[in-house]
């Protein structure tokens, strides 16, 4: 038996009891927040969208404004939430996940804000949490329902704060837990998986799984509409119509790859006590990426992410594997390094020891006993 100690997020939903002073500073950060991401929004539409730090840089000019200046009375860091918010927004556009993102009604919209837990280099914390009170940015000490400090406990992430239509207020407290899980470590049901390059990805045990059938249908045709839209003029009615044909396709593929996934991390999780993976870096690769190679990161990604709550459900850990750890490069049965593998077009090598290789199935044995080495660690 081997413990394994696994981080989790629970969120902790209480009821609280703002005085008048503390509703408005949460009302003015309510409006403040969905001001802020419209405001961006708009700037986006108007000049194409740029980043969020740059817009993070944005607004202490606007709080330097005189027509603006009201920004200073909500929790700044709220606003600076909103433009992550709308960053996401826009990365799930971008992505083909979503639509273009929407102004927020302050009818439609949820009334709430988020704001981060930190530490300052003074040692202060932006949100503390004594019994059943806890210290917001701006709103300062509060007290709340249903918990406290010593049932929520854990490391503090994030505080939502809402009010409801009727005019009760919430806050939705996120902290991460520590589960201790025992495995039972045997050689049974321990996996590791490459990702691949033609197919999905391969496991140790030599299992290649392929991408899901109709995907790259799917995939052709969006290539396709893609280059007619870039021929048409922008805002025109054909580009509008394309535009829309663009979009459906986006979600069938989206709708295929998604199903892919959930059926493929269920029975994962199920065989298997123990998945090693490569932790791969999403953010930096969809920026450097094609088309093609990029929509398999991003499902990459989010098969990780359900690998790791399914693994909750069914006891199965899931270890991620630094990325920059050479694993096609070594020789899994003697551990020389071979550069030539670097080369993405080599699909079969021959180590010095004379053990032949399959790339793929090559480096999903590395993951697994680099994975095997981290838990043990
Ligand atoms: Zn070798």
């Amino acid at each position: 038996m081997i413990k394994r100690f696994v981080p989790i997020e629970r969120g902790y939903k209480c009821r609280i009891y703002p005085n008048q002073k503390q509703k408005d500073i949460i009302n003015q950060t309510i409006g403040s927040s969905r001001w802020v991401y419209n405001y961006f929004l708009d700037k986006a539409k108007q000049n194409g969208y740029a980043n969020k730090t740059q817009y993070i840089k944005d607004l202490p000019k606007l709080k330097n404004q005189e027509e603006t200046s009201w920004l200073k009375n909500a929790d700044s860091i709220a606003l600076q939430q909103s433009i992550r918010d709308l960053d996401k927004a826009f990365q799930d556009f971008f992505n083909g996940d979503k639509g273009f993102p929407n102004f927020k009604s302050k009818k439609g919209s949820r009334l709430s804000y988020r704001t981060e837990y930190f530490k300052r280099s003074s040692g202060t914390e932006s949100i503390e949490i004594k019994g059943n009170k806890i210290k917001l940015p701006k709103v300062s000490w509060i007290k709340f329902s249903n918990y406290s400090e010593e049932n929520i406990g854990g490391k503090l992430n994030n505080v939502t704060v809402s009010k409801s239509r009727t005019g009760k207020y919430y806050i939705s407290i996120n902290v991460e837990k520590i589960k201790v899980v025992e495995v039972n470590y045997s050689n049974d049901g321990q996996i590791g998986i490459d990702l691949g390059l033609k197919d999905f990805a391969i496991t140790s045990e030599g299992e290649k799984i392929e991408n899901p059938k109709h995907l790259s249908k799917y995939e052709n045709k969006l290539a396709r509409l893609q280059k007619q839209l870039a021929r048409k003029k922008e805002g025109s009615n054909n580009w509008q119509k394309l535009k829309h044909k663009i979009a459906k396709v986006h979600e069938k593929i989206k709708n295929v790859r998604t199903d892919f996934l959930h059926k493929l991390s269920t029975r994962l999780v199920k065989e298997n006590q123990f998945i090693c993976l490569e932790n791969l870096n999403i953010e930096g690769m969809v920026k450097n990426s094609k088309l093609g190679k990029h929509i398999t990161d991003v499902s990459w990604g989010k098969f990780t992410d359900m690998l790791e709550y399914k693994g909750d459900w069914y006891n199965c850990i899931i270890q991620k594997v630094d990325r920059f750890f050479a694993s096609s490069q070594t020789c899994n049965e003697c551990g020389t390094k071979n550069p030539n593998v670097k080369d993405l077009s080599v699909r079969n090598w021959t180590c010095e020891c004379g053990a032949e290789h399959d790339r793929d199935l090559n480096a999903s044995l590395n993951i697994l006993q680099e994975g095997k080495k981290l838990l043990a660690g």
